[in-house]
């Protein structure tokens, strides 16, 4: 479908410009963006790798009010009802730390993964278990071989913690490339990473043969796969990764209430892995201790509440159907999504780009990989799609 068109004079005159032009990130814990990327070029977008790069809205303190928001693949349903009733019951309960709550939330994913309670780590959010991750595993150096593109939160944590990222591009279909990852791996290698689902391709990785990597692998390095979207999948639990923990394997796999169960800001995620792994990671992390009272409860209840996560999977479906369809029908390729956001090369610099789109009120993400420049837009509401269609064919057609 693809080719990857190794440029070489590119790559140069982008490490050129990185290298002579890194601005300063602001720090992170005072940005109004706490997903800032670490590495600025000259024009102030975020360099990744050589061949990866995102464009960023020229004011990043600036957010814009948007019509349609579909730059962070956030769940346009909201959170399940009654995840939000559990909030609102158990915010009487905020003065006090969740720690015997928190048991019963570890409780329940053990008993819905089938593994034991041992096997489960608590973060607030996913984020914080890929980032953990990365600086417990790369503060002595080593690196992490990973897709490119890929989802890049624990890479650049991986990076600024000492370690190096030995990017292996997608295959030509958009899966994985296992065999060239496997290749790539050395005796520096202290990871190796899978977002499946990926994020920002949305595209995914036969499951079988993810399967045999991860068993082989894992008995070398330890493979983290990051399943943020697997509920988007109709057969998500066939897909995962987790009967690999059951068989003992050094997998670890992070999952997260903030996509398919709409709940991004009250930050809840889960890692199931080996005790032994969770262990070292439990050196610089105190597991739960960053979630809060209500976000337990609402956990809780989004897990009880199948009928939202059924809703929410069965719009965005129609939704990503309609937006892959009037795409196609403008002349536009995109590239058939898995997730509930969707990728397109697009013919203009990314800057412009998302300055035009939020001229229209709609947020998107722009990259720049393959030596392409791509729109990532997240799959919303009808009504919202619509809007972004119409920008779109005002922006780009
Ligand atoms: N992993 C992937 C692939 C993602 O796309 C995201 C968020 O967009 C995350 C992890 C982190 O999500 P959270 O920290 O909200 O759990």
């Amino acid at each position: 479908m693809h080719t990857l068109k190794t440029n070489r004079r590119n790559w140069l005159k982008t490490s050129a410009l990185t290298a002579g032009g890194i601005l300063a990130a602001p720090y992170l814990g005072f940005s109004k963006n706490p997903s800032l990327p670490l590495t600025l070029d000259s024009e102030g977008n975020a360099i990744y790798s050589p061949f990866f790069k995102e464009f960023l809205p020229e004011d990043l303190r600036e957010f814009p009010v948007y019509s349609a928001k579909l730059n962070a693949n956030e769940n346009p349903y909201g959170a399940s009802p009654m995840a939000i009733e559990a909030l609102k019951v158990s915010a009487t309960g905020s003065n006090r730390y969740a720690w015997k709550e928190l048991y019963q939330l570890v409780d329940k994913i053990a008993a819905f993964e089938g593994v034991a309670p041992s096997n489960v780590m608590m973060g607030p959010g996913s984020s914080d278990l890929l980032e953990k991750t990365a600086m417990v595993l790369f503060m002595n150096g080593g690196n992490v071989v990973s897709a490119d593109p890929a989802y890049m939160s624990l890479i650049r944590v991986a990076e600024a913690a000492g370690g190096t990222w030995k990017p292996v591009p997608l295959g030509k279909d958009w899966s994985h490339d296992l065999e060239a990852m496997e290749k790539a791996i050395d005796s520096e290698t202290k990871l190796v990473y899978i977002c499946n689902p990926n994020n920002p391709t949305g595209t995914i990785t036969d499951s079988e043969a993810l399967l045999d990597f991860c068993s082989r692998v894992s008995e070398k390095v330890p493979v983290f796969i990051d399943e943020a979207y697997l509920w988007f999948l109709e057969d998500g639990a066939k897909q995962s990764m987790v009967s690999l923990v059951k068989e003992g394997k050094n997998v670890i796999v992070a999952r997260t209430f903030s996509k398919i169960h709409g709940m991004a800001g009250l930050r809840v995620g889960y890692a199931i892995a080996r005790e032994d792994t969770l262990n070292k990671l439990q050196k610089i992390t105190r597991a739960g201790m960053g979630i809060t009272h209500p976000s337990v409860f609402a956990a809780m209840a989004a897990m009880d509440d199948t009928e939202f996560v059924e809703k929410s999977r069965t719009l965005n479906t129609a939704a990503r159907d309609y937006t892959f369809n009037s795409l196609q029908e403008l002349g536009f390729n995109p590239v058939p999504s898995h997730t509930s956001f969707m990728i397109f090369p697009i013919d203009m610099e990314g800057r412009e780009f998302l300055n035009k789109m939020t001229q229209q009120k709609v947020g998107v993400r722009a990259f720049e990989f393959l030596d392409q420049k791509w729109c990532r837009v997240s799959i919303g509401t009808m009504e919202e799609m619509h809007l972004f269609i119409d920008a779109i064919n005002k922006v780009l057609v």
